[in-house]
């Protein structure tokens, strides 16, 4: 039997509306669903009626399905001839381990399409009103995770700090005290601004807008919880947040970034 085929999806972040036509028509296809933790449940609206569900996710420091599991499991599905969709919140090839997937599928000789999905660490600072590559205030964005598995394999946050590019740090919450002291460290003005968003786009969004030498306490001060994204960089002053939160927080030197968005 010719295997059927898998597709790996992209169910965008928090609002379910921001999945793409082309999701829609695969979760309308598919035989049998795996779903990650931060896909929102409205989303498995447009599954045909039948199809089967499978929980694939994490939640609350809960143990997530092993991946080399899920691999498998995708490849032996798909060669009983059920079409899979394979769901994750935001884009599944951005911290979403669908390469792996992709290299698994293709060793097993089953054919995979990407369906790209809307991915947090743009739509989220968006949403809160910081477009990440601001013209005039960021040359471009880098996203980089704040989540290793040990400090050997961390980001060389001294050279990031030393772009001048927006960075936007996903899984970055738990260690916002690190990832800010080693880019201050790193020689990043203490002063720059920086910005938490959690839950962007979805029905518990909340943003906090500091410096880098003030987030980490900002966030705690707030209890912002995951999933959140940390942009740092001075499009992160352009956060759609109270006036007077801002106005308390604003350094002097941050004068020029406001002006440029008045
Ligand atoms: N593939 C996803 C990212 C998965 S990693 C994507 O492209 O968006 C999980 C991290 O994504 C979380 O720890 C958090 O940093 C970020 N994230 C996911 N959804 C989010 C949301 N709605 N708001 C803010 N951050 C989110």
């Amino acid at each position: 039997m010719t295997p059927a085929k898998v597709w790996l999806v992209g169910a965008g972040p928090g609002d379910p509306e921001l999945l793409t036509l082309k999701a829609v028509r695969a979760l309308g296809e598919a035989d049998v669903v795996l779903v990650d933790a931060l896909v929102h449940p409205e989303v498995l609206a447009h599954l045909r009626h039948g199809a089967r569900v499978v929980d694939v996710g994490k939640r609350g420091g809960c143990r997530s399905t092993p991946q080399a599991f899920i691999e498998r499991l995708m490849v032996r599905l798909a060669k009983r001839g059920q079409t899979v969709v394979r769901l994750k919140g935001g884009d599944p090839c951005v911290f979403g381990r669908g390469g792996e997937e992709m290299l698994a599928l293709a060793t097993a000789g089953v054919p995979c399409e990407v369906v790209s999905g809307v991915t947090a660490g743009v739509a989220a600072p968006a949403s809160a009103g910081i477009p990440v590559t601001h013209r005039g205030l960021a040359r471009g964005a880098i996203l980089v995770t704040g989540h290793t598995a040990d400090d050997a394999d961390a980001p060389d946050w001294a050279a990031l700090a030393r772009t001048g590019l927006t960075l936007v740090v996903y899984m970055g919450l738990g260690r916002v005290e690190e990832i800010t002291a080693a880019l201050v460290a790193g020689g990043l003005d203490a002063e720059t601004p920086a910005a938490a968003v959690q839950d962007g786009t979805g029905e518990h969004q909340r943003t906090v807008v500091a410096t880098v030498g003030t987030l980490a306490a900002t966030v705690r001060a707030h209890d912002l919880r995951s999933p959140a994204i940390l942009v740092i960089g001075a499009v992160a002053a352009l956060a759609h947040v109270d006036a007077r939160h801002r106005d308390a927080i604003a350094p002097a030197s941050w004068a020029n970034v406001l002006a440029a968005a008045a």
